[in-house]
């Protein structure tokens, strides 16, 4: 049987007085959702671990079967996957934004708008002018809009650095990298009694795959490039054009949400019954995930993470991907998440009713008439409730249905009827342990 998980990000929600007490799920018109229900069987299910936030690469990768205390290292990482670097093993990964500041201030988190082909040059210039001043160890790598990356060689990732987003309005020296505290001292070493540049020297142009610098090392010339970046970028000429014109300069860089190459077997090593699979999605962090996962990346034109999103270009790749020999495909939606985070009732209905017509009903009605029987689940990796406007760590519900399944007695799929389904309260893995052990 082939596999096909469909999940609405951050589509579950808390009842809405406007929608006289219903949730989001419980008031839309979601025919397919629903029915899938009635003749599937559910339940509900923890996707955030203890001591974990209710981020999305730490749901959908629980979701996907995989331990967060073994594989969790941070969207830098998964951000480097989805643009084609490969981590080595001594590789620290940032994430690099490149924001505003002024008077210390931090202003934005995100350059003032900056454009892909803009943030380019930049980071070229970063790369030319910077991380030359470190040879073999510093690396910028341009990723998207203000989202970049920031490769130390030999770092080390027991630092702790403040995301930006949190700290608008806030002075930005206070912020700047710290060993992280109540970690243990031998994390927060390094191995070796050369500096980084003395080892670069001695082995030939490039560190040594073994060298780790101490969490104080690596803090230190993080600060270094943070501070030494503010100079450089405010003399580029694109930065000098904005000044001139009144507009927010993406005056200095901010990493943050570093690791190391995550250790995670490939989803065929964990279920051999998965030899081909893929992943369909708008967004880094899921295709990352799906890198290291030995997914396929499939790239869907028009997909965007919003609500505008190619639902029928989503559904069309996976049903392709499973006639083309996929075993196993993970299709992500992000929109009634970004509805969530803005708060927009209205929208968010839209996007689980677009869901269930646009992306649900045309992958159900054609994957109904093969031979080869789907089992296909549906959920949501956390609630993202519009009153809120952000994540909270809560189970969601969920629904897998294939033909000849043992219905449980829920007719409807939502957060309250849910709660009755067959497969009562799952832990984490063990969703991704019952689908895959339907065959
Ligand atoms: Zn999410």
């Amino acid at each position: 049987m082939k596999h096909i998980i469909i999940l609405g990000d951050g589509m579950a929600d808390h009842p809405v007085e406007r929608l006289g007490g219903k949730t989001l799920l419980q008031y839309a018109n979601k025919p397919y959702m629903d029915m899938l229900a009635k003749k599937g069987k559910t339940g509900r299910l923890v996707t955030v671990p203890d001591g974990f936030h209710p981020g999305s690469e730490v749901a959908n990768s629980s979701i996907m079967g995989y331990d967060q205390n073994e594989v969790y290292e941070g969207r830098g990482p998964l951000e480097a996957a989805s643009i084609g670097y490969e981590m080595s093993p001594n590789d620290f990964a940032l994430r690099c934004n490149i924001i505003n500041v002024n008077d210390g201030i931090i202003v934005t988190h995100n350059g003032g708008n900056l454009e892909t082909e803009d943030a380019d040059v930049l980071i070229k210039y970063l790369n030319e002018k910077l991380a030359s001043q470190y040879p073999g160890i510093v690396k910028f790598i341009t990723g998207i809009q203000y989202r970049h990356l920031l490769i130390i060689k030999g770092g080390n990732k027991y630092v702790d650095c403040a995301p930006p987003h949190d700290h608008p309005n806030e002075e930005w020296k206070p912020l700047l990298v710290k060993p992280m505290e109540g970690v243990d001292e031998a994390l927060l070493a390094g191995n070796s009694d050369k500096t980084p540049a003395e080892d670069v020297a001695e082995n030939g142009g490039i560190l040594s795959d073994e060298y780790r610098m101490s969490a104080q090392q690596t803090a230190d010339l993080l600060n270094e490039l943070i501070l030494k970046s503010q100079e450089i970028l405010e003399n580029h000429p694109f930065n000098v054009a904005r000044k001139e014109r009144g507009e927010r300069m993406a005056n200095i860089i901010w990493p943050w949400g570093g690791g190391y190459r995550p250790h995670m077997l490939t989803l065929s090593q964990m279920y051999p019954q998965i030899k081909k699979g893929s992943v369909i999605s708008a967004v880094d962090l899921i295709r990352g995930i799906g890198h290291y996962a030995g997914l396929r990346n499939i790239i869907v034109e028009g997909a965007t993470g919003l609500a505008n999103t190619n639902y029928e270009g989503k559904a069309a790749a996976a049903i392709q991907a499973l006639k083309d020999g996929d075993d196993f495909v993970y299709v992500h939606v992000e929109a009634s998440d970004e509805a969530g985070h803005d708060g927009d009732l209205e929208l968010k209905l839209k996007t689980i009713e677009n869901l269930d017509q646009r992306l649900i009903k045309p992958i159900f009605d054609e994957v109904s008439t093969w031979d080869e029987p789907v089992c296909i689940a549906v959920l949501p990796d956390h609630p993202t409730p519009v009153e809120i406007r952000t994540h909270v760590k809560e189970p969601v519900p969920f629904i897998i249905y294939y033909p000849g399944i043992e219905p449980d007695s829920v007719e409807k799929y939502d957060e309250v009827s849910c709660v009755s389904g067959g497969y009562g309260m799952l832990q984490l893995q063990e969703f991704m342990n019952a689908f895959m052990a339907i065959n």
